[in-house]
């Protein structure tokens, strides 16, 4: 299990390398928002980037962010200091309907939504606990069967009939590229992604909010950050 200080070179390292893939495409510093994977990693792990900062922090599974919050909620009662960090979780998988229900009242954010039955089901309950849902929609670049993610050919009807609810609110797009040897062989994928991201925000059809592309994850961050990525979701790289 990676230690506490394992953790912070390695958040360390992560950052210069985003900050470089930034610099190189002559985007600002801060230009990407890094979300901590925590999938699949020991609470202690995950309790330890909570105390070295991190605070935007991504789960795939709806039982997992569960488990997280009620773990984490322990600790940070243990904590002497008793400060409490405002903690975001991302969903950033596959999410079932009858999930949502469960989620929205712990989930900052939903990375995942690929249909429009997921979009309205999201709504209805966000407008039961009043509140307005920050999301992505998830969009199949790669065109590999297996994948989730709304076509491509679907996804600028789906971003418009997206826009129209009033309980989300429509941040951008998220994509993953093929798993790949080389973070080149991403790129196709990324740039894929920023060019349907470009022509659903030209189109009129989505709002002002339609600003953020979430791509990139430890195999292939700093090739999404120079495609464009505002978000990055990194786990592996951050957790070895
Ligand atoms: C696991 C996961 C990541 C992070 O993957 P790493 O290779 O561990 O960085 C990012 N996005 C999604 C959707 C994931 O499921």
């Amino acid at each position: 299990m990676a230690t506490r200080s394992n953790i912070r070179d390695n958040l360390k390292r992560v950052r210069e390398r985003m900050a470089s893939a930034a610099a190189r495409a002559r985007r600002s510093e801060g230009c990407a928002q890094l979300v901590v994977v925590t999938k699949d990693q020991p609470i202690a792990a995950v309790c330890n980037a909570i105390d070295l900062g991190e605070i935007e922090l991504g789960e795939s599974r709806v039982q997992d962010l569960q488990e997280r919050i009620a773990s984490v909620g322990e600790f940070l009662a243990r904590r002497s200091e008793g400060v409490h960090p405002g903690i975001h979780w991302h969903m950033i998988g596959h999410l079932q309907r009858n999930k949502v229900k469960t989620l929205l009242p712990v989930v900052h954010a939903v990375h995942s939504v690929d249909t429009l039955r997921l979009a309205e089901t999201i709504d209805q309950q966000a407008a039961r606990l009043n509140r307005v849902v920050p999301v992505l929609m998830e969009v199949n670049c790669s065109g590999e069967k297996q994948k989730n993610g709304v076509p491509v050919g679907a996804a600028e009807c789906l971003a418009e009939q997206i826009s129209t609810l009033r309980h989300v609110d429509l941040l951008g797009t998220m994509t993953m590229a093929p798993r790949v040897e080389d973070a080149e062989e991403a790129r196709p994928t990324f740039v894929r992604m920023r060019e349907i991201f470009e022509d659903i925000a030209r189109s009129g059809r989505v709002g002002p909010g339609f600003r953020h592309l979430s791509m990139g994850m430890s195999q292939d961050f700093e090739v999404a950050i120079e495609e464009g990525a505002t978000i990055v979701r990194v786990g592996s790289a951050i957790f070895a």
